[in-house]
């Protein structure tokens, strides 16, 4: 396993002159680009696909909500230096930069960029903070081995002030905190009343495969019913485009119910695991960012207990 100080020492300074890297990874730089997807909203959009040393882990949604004293960084990114290229990009579109943090989960590539804004209030779910607080190490050592010299100096800092959900008002902000749960064990959708603008978080993800490593897929099928009621006027995902459609919920839904009825169907069928992440991908869920890497994954995260529960009883 690469530790973080192992990182340190790959690269050094002589990354810039290493041979096939690109130029972005050799300057480690992240590239980020407000879009506005409504007043006062702006999204910077990631990557949909899986981790890579090209993309640094920018692979995330971030959003920024205009306050009254500053923007409200809705999830941070997956490393310090993503979050100093946030808090650089905040600037520009307001000089007074960031009044305040919102954790959606506890995912790295969702909180590790939350170093930056220390002085700033991190508001999460109070289960999101346990979360955050006893998962945040193992998470940092495999974005270490995933991303090694992007996590440079990457410590890991959970969010610490409680969001209860319900209406309320972030920096003259007013906002709709929905405490959900089923892609991890707490799950933060929040609605912006004023554009009707949906932060769904990894609750729903758009065009790019859903991750599993936390989840209770019947939990998820049930918070999706209750983010779907909403109608909202754009679903901004966690991964993925925003979406005014509504496809972006349904689309998450269907691959859940897909995902769970083929480990079913694998498990009653006596395949192993190695078979069953071998198993074609429906065209449509094929054409997912990060396939088939999702869906092995899931695989390896769910498979043992559908096996488990479709074994015969009495034995
Ligand atoms: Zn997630």
């Amino acid at each position: 396993m690469i530790t973080r100080r192992h990182a340190l020492c790959l690269i050094g300074s002589g990354a810039a002159s290493l041979p096939g890297l690109s130029h972005a990874q050799a300057r480690l730089t992240y590239e980020l680009t407000p879009k506005p997807v409504a007043q006062g909203v702006w999204m910077i959009e990631g990557s949909t696909d899986y981790f890579t040393m090209e993309n640094g882990g920018a692979i995330v949604n971030c959003v920024l909500l205009q306050g009254d004293s500053g923007l409200i960084v809705v999830d941070t990114g997956p490393s310090l230096r993503f979050g100093e290229a946030l808090h650089r990009l905040a600037r520009t579109l307001d000089i007074r930069g960031v009044s305040e943090v919102v954790n959606t989960h506890h995912h790295p590539d969702h909180f590790f960029g939350n170093q930056v804004f220390a002085g700033q209030p991190i508001r999460a779910l109070g289960e999101t903070i346990g979360l955050a607080q006893a998962e945040g190490d193992g998470f940092a050592d495999n974005m270490y081995r995933l991303l090694g010299d992007w996590m440079r100096g990457t410590e890991v800092t959970p969010p610490r002030n409680v969001i209860e959900g319900g209406d309320t008002t972030i920096d003259g902000r007013a906002l709709t905190i929905l405490p959900l749960s089923g892609h991890t064990g707490a799950d933060m959708a929040i609605l912006d009343q004023s554009t009707g603008i949906l932060i769904a978080g990894d609750l729903v993800f758009f065009n790019r495969a859903p991750t599993t490593p936390s989840a209770d897929l019947a939990q998820w099928q049930s918070s999706l019913g209750t983010l779907a009621a909403l109608r909202p006027a754009a679903v901004l995902p966690g991964h993925g485009p925003l979406d005014p459609s509504g496809d972006a919920i349904r689309q998450t839904s269907a691959y859940l119910d897909w995902l769970a009825d083929t480990l079913t169907r694998s498990a009653e069928n006596g395949l192993d695991m190695i078979e069953v992440m071998q198993s074609p991908l429906p065209k449509r869920f094929a054409a997912m960012g990060a396939q088939p890497q999702e869906f092995q994954r899931s695989v390896s995260h769910l498979f043992p207990d559908v096996e488990l529960s479709v074994l015969p009883r009495g034995n």
